[in-house]
């Protein structure tokens, strides 16, 4: 399998090339040359998931796209990523049933109690099992605005090879992820809580890696969404809903997936490009509804800081959704020249680009399944409120997002699942404003708000971000 750029650049390169890196170097995205065809091979893929588990489907899966790792140790990665003891249960992501054909498809179980554990902590694996083959280290920089740094720094803490330099923007996450992150005192964790809104701290990350010079100097990586590897990881699961959902390899499903980064939902795109049986791709925003209005329109407009709200599931407060170029590129056919101008010409120029008139955008929906929605705080209080009361489950924001637009867009005979990307307890203010008491809080986080804290609070400044990196990492000698 060798992995190309949406841009076009000539160069194919392997998965363990790719695996430490973000953008391309003409700043498109990787994707693999072609998406393996396991429409055949379902059967034999629920066998593995009902006899074997999850880490061995998700070896089953990944070995699809990874051929510069040996089998057996590709195995033995997977099988330490997903244990029961790292993600609470056997079945890993299992399937929890509300209504008839509607369910809950439980990602955060893990350490961080978000749906980005699940391919952090594979990720975390893959990076010192790669850094130690080539005898090299890494330095990761990253932006979130809340559920990625904490889980890429559970998932890379005391890891060999590995610093973790994560940049947040400041006072936006909610208290318990700021307690999460900010309480890892490990000395190969670095929290930066920047000035400014999250596209502040990603503009950040694309401007220190666009410096190819000071990159490769300090050994830069990254672990944003874009990363290839972390996508992949997320296909996975959707092979595990659909399984848990279905009897038989004849019958469709849809998922409705809380968006922001548009990174989980490509998985599901991923998926269902190698043939998994899914009729719809449900992309659900908040009130940031970028990606809802150009499913809506074919009008992708990105917005400013300025209109980027600060909302009550602040992980999907985006501007622009990092990943969309990838399902753009396969959207047009996979234009690469038509990609590059719509990504780095068009959007430059004047913050959008309008596909309403490309025969292309029709097939978003008709060929490529996708499907959206938007809900709001008052819609998400409300889905709060009455899952809570009618089914006696409390979910998080995120995930009533999820369902409130999963609702709109039920068809009979059409099982559909609700991706559950955080647990309630990260977003607490919000519960309580909802059902007037707190969430419960999972055992082993008992005291997480009083433990001693490690930040540095800086300015959107790249040039101080640089030095701060610059003056903890041991520079490579280059020719
Ligand atoms: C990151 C995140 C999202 C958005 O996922 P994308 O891959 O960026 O679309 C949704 N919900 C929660 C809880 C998250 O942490």
């Amino acid at each position: 399998m060798r992995y190309l750029s949406t841009r076009g650049h000539p160069d194919r390169r392997r998965f363990c090339e790719i695996l430490l890196e973000g953008l391309a170097p003409d700043g498109g995205l990787y994707l693999p040359e072609s998406y393996p065809q396991v429409g055949e091979r379902l059967a034999d893929l629920r066998q593995v998931w009902a006899t074997r588990g999850y880490a061995d489907l998700a070896f089953e899966i990944l070995k699809l796209y990874i051929d510069d790792i040996p089998e057996a140790d590709l195995l033995a990665l997977c099988r330490k990523s997903y244990t029961p003891e790292v993600f609470g249960t056997a079945e890993i992501t299992p399937l929890k049933k509300l209504e008839d054909g509607l369910y809950l498809q439980a990602l955060s179980n893990g350490p961080t109690l978000a749906f980005k554990d699940m391919a952090m902590q594979l990720l975390g694996h893959l990076f010192e099992y790669e850094l130690a083959r080539r005898g090299e280290e890494l330095n990761i920089l990253g932006a979130t605005s809340g559920d990625t740094g904490s889980a890429a720094e559970y998932a890379m803490r005391g890891k060999h090879g590995v610093r973790v330099f994560m940049t947040s923007p400041k006072g936006r996450m909610s208290a318990f992820q700021q307690a999460q992150m900010f309480s890892l005192l490990d000395e190969n964790i670095h929290n930066i809580a920047v000035e400014g809104v999250f596209d502040d701290c990603q503009d950040i990350v694309k401007a220190v890696s666009a410096d190819l010079h000071f990159k490769r100097k300090y050994r830069i990586g990254t672990v944003n969404s874009i990363n290839w590897a972390r996508l992949l990881a997320q296909v996975v699961y959707y092979f595990a809903g659909y399984f848990q959902a279905t009897a038989a390899d004849t019958q469709k499903v849809s998922f409705a997936v809380p968006s922001g980064n548009f990174g989980n939902v490509c998985a599901g795109h991923v998926a269902r490009m190698m043939g998994l049986p899914i009729a719809h791709l449900v992309v659900a925003t908040n009130e940031n509804d970028v990606l809802d209005e150009f499913f809506r329109t074919g009008i992708y407009r990105v917005r400013g800081s300025a209109d980027t709200h600060e909302t009550s599931s602040p992980s999907m407060d985006i501007s622009k959704a990092s990943n969309f170029e990838r399902f753009v590129f396969d959207l047009l056919g996979r234009d690469a020249a038509l990609t590059r101008s719509l990504f780095s010409d068009a959007l430059a120029r004047q913050g959008c680009f309008d596909l309403s008139a490309h025969p292309a955008f029709a097939q978003a929906a008709s060929t490529y399944g996708f499907a959206s929605g938007r809900s709001t705080h008052e819609n998400r209080l409300a889905t709060i409120r009455d899952t809570d009361a009618r089914l006696g489950v409390v979910i998080d924001t995120h995930t009533a997002d999820g369902l409130k637009v999963a609702r709109e867009h039920r068809q009979a005979g059409l099982p559909m699942l609700v991706l559950e990307t955080a647990l309630p307890i990260k977003f607490a203010a919000t519960i309580e404003e909802a059902l007037g008491r707190p969430p419960e809080r999972p055992s082993g986080f008992d005291g997480l708000e009083d433990k001693p804290r490690r930040l540095r609070v800086m300015p959107a400044d790249v040039n101080r971000i640089k030095a701060y990196i610059a003056a903890r990492v041991r520079p490579q000698l280059l020719p």
